[in-house]
């Protein structure tokens, strides 16, 4: 199955029923690279791994390690856009690089802390479900009428924005060394020095706040100004 991502500049398809990996020839290593359609794909032998010697040398060529980035919410949107046709096509494939996919989505979505209601739209659609039944589920369940412009808006870059913004944070978290980070003056942890994770604050050197964007979340959820969704209480008491 190839499912072409529309955002793309140049029509670009994925094999996400492939293997994840397969092992090719130096020569067909040099034909992929040269017709590569991103300046990602490295063109450098040393970055890959490898196997045998001379004329049996074989290269170790990752399927769609390049081409699908969860920290460009365009990627997250199609994903989810087509979660379920790949769910249906590649849930008894586990070795597949598609499957791997949906796992990570549904990860990220359990990192995400999304509210109930945001939950409920990610599931639906996840299951393939058209615009209008969510707004009628979303009647029907939550007494909650949404603009169906308002409903494409959250599905198609509020969700997977704050997907692509989440991995990112992870990958920051992990990757950042000790020199490049912060510590919070609340909780103590010592997190990227990056407006991911701290506020901006003029009055000091590093313009970052002394206290993460948790802990600041947390301090206002306290003193009431927001509720625990992280929504202004006057502009919605309910389930955003
Ligand atoms: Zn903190």
């Amino acid at each position: 199955m190839h499912f072409q991502n529309l955002d793309h500049p140049k029509p670009q398809f994925y094999d996400w029923s492939g293997d994840s990996f397969y092992w090719i020839t130096k020569a067909q290593w040099e034909d992929k690279i040269a017709h590569a359609y991103t300046s990602r794909v490295s063109k450098d032998l040393k970055d890959y791994e490898t196997r045998g010697e001379g004329d049996s040398l074989e290269i170790k060529w990752v399927v769609c390690e390049h081409t699908f980035d969860w920290e460009d919410y365009r990627h997250v949107r199609a994903l989810l856009n087509h979660y379920y046709t790949l769910h249906d096509a590649l849930h008894d494939k586990l070795n597949t690089y598609g499957i791997t996919l949906l796992w990570d989505f549904d990860r990220y979505v359990s990192l995400c802390d999304f509210s109930e209601l945001r939950l409920f739209l990610i599931e639906l659609r996840k299951k393939g479900m058209a615009y209008e039944d969510i707004l009628d589920e979303m009647r029907a369940r939550y007494a909650i009428e949404y603009s169906p412009n308002y409903l494409v808006s959250i599905v198609s870059k509020e969700v997977p924005k704050k997907i692509a913004q989440v991995a990112k944070m992870l990958r920051l978290e992990q990757d950042t060394p000790p020199e490049q980070r912060k510590k919070c003056i609340h909780c103590g942890r010592s997190l990227p020095m990056d407006l991911l994770f701290f506020s901006k604050n003029n009055a000091h050197k590093d313009k970052l706040s002394n206290t993460c964007k948790e802990c600041d979340r947390e301090s206002r959820i306290k003193r009431g100004v927001i509720n625990g969704n992280g929504d202004l209480r006057k502009k919605d008491p309910t389930l955003h």
